[in-house]
């Protein structure tokens, strides 16, 4: 079961076990990193629960799976954050309709996505369904932030934690589901496990490549050419961090290629850490670029290690 979704192998055999076994509970609480694949196992789960085949769920064939992937199936709602929050309107709503009964159905299900967003008095509203729910209902929370969460709602959930894909795991989808192939290893360890960020860096492949080129010219180029080059640092503040972020995992890459020089790298990941502190500190942005640039270029240019 849940074939077509890769890793979270432990989670897919729980939620498994609870379909064949007639074990299905009122509350889930699947907890995680974003982008790791928690609201699609919730999808998959959902429709296996409201599947009619007798084996083999969900069957994606049968009315109510069919129904499912386009997304008519009545006894299934999801809900979103509305603005920045799910408001407390949101969850009367959704109590409302979970009072009337499923319609050719066992079962009806809520999912919530991104509970960490719910006010403080939306989860207490939603806790008195969670105390008391309707027998044929289930309710699926979704979180990458379970410290938002109240714990009168954890402890009457059962908590899944997802870990977070391995390399090969997010090789392997991105491969597979969105044609992305050539996928280098400081790519995947800028994507941490995360499809959604993966997704991201894809989109704006173009931008990365220009901080690979950084890298690649930062011996050969003087500083003023180096600094002219780095015109994709200046022009994103937007994405400022992610760079830097990227530029960290490249350093740390060639710590790991180049042990000669490895303290130098070292050192240029603390200066990308001071720049973030400046930068957070709302320093002037040129000037926090200036000053990464350019002591990254000194250090690497050096002829020892300036700093130990
Ligand atoms: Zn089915």
């Amino acid at each position: 079961m849940f074939e077509n979704i890769v890793g979270h192998e432990e989670i897919k055999k729980v939620l498994s076990n609870a379909i064949n076994n007639n074990g299905i509970l009122h509350s889930y609480l699947f907890i995680g990193e974003e982008g790791i694949g928690k609201k699609e196992l919730a999808k998959e789960f959902s429709k296996a629960i409201l599947c009619t085949s007798e084996e083999d769920r969900p069957c994606d064939i049968c009315k109510a799976c069919r129904e499912f992937n386009t997304n008519n199936n009545i006894n299934f709602s999801a809900i979103n954050e509305e603005g920045s929050a799910i408001k407390i309107d949101q969850i009367r709503n959704m109590q409302n309709k979970i009072a009337e009964k499923p319609m050719n159905s066992n079962y009806k299900i809520y999912l919530i996505n991104d509970v960490e967003l719910m006010t403080q008095e939306a989860q207490n509203c939603l806790l008195k369904t969670l105390e008391e729910p309707p027998e044929y209902i289930v309710i699926i929370l979704i979180t990458s932030n379970e410290n938002k969460v109240l714990n009168t709602i954890k402890s009457r959930c059962l908590k899944l934690y997802f870990n977070n894909l391995t390399n090969e795991e997010v090789k392997n989808i991105l491969e597979n589901k969105f044609g992305i192939e050539n996928t280098g290893n400081s790519f995947l360890t800028a994507v941490g496990g995360s499809i959604k960020k993966a997704l991201l860096i894809k989109e704006k492949s173009s931008e990365y490549e220009q901080i690979d080129k950084l890298f690649d010219i930062i011996k050969k180029e003087n500083l003023v050419n180096f600094i002219n080059s780095a015109s994709i640092l200046y022009e994103n503040k937007d994405d400022i961090y992610n760079f830097l972020d990227y530029i960290n995992i490249l350093l740390e890459n060639k710590m790991k290629e180049d042990t000669y020089s490895a303290s130098k790298y070292a050192n240029c990941i603390f200066i990308v850490e001071e720049v973030k502190k400046r930068l957070r500190a709302n320093s002037n942005y040129d000037m926090s670029i200036d000053y990464l640039l350019m002591n990254i270029w000194k250090e690497i240019n050096s002829e020892g290690s300036s700093r130990y």
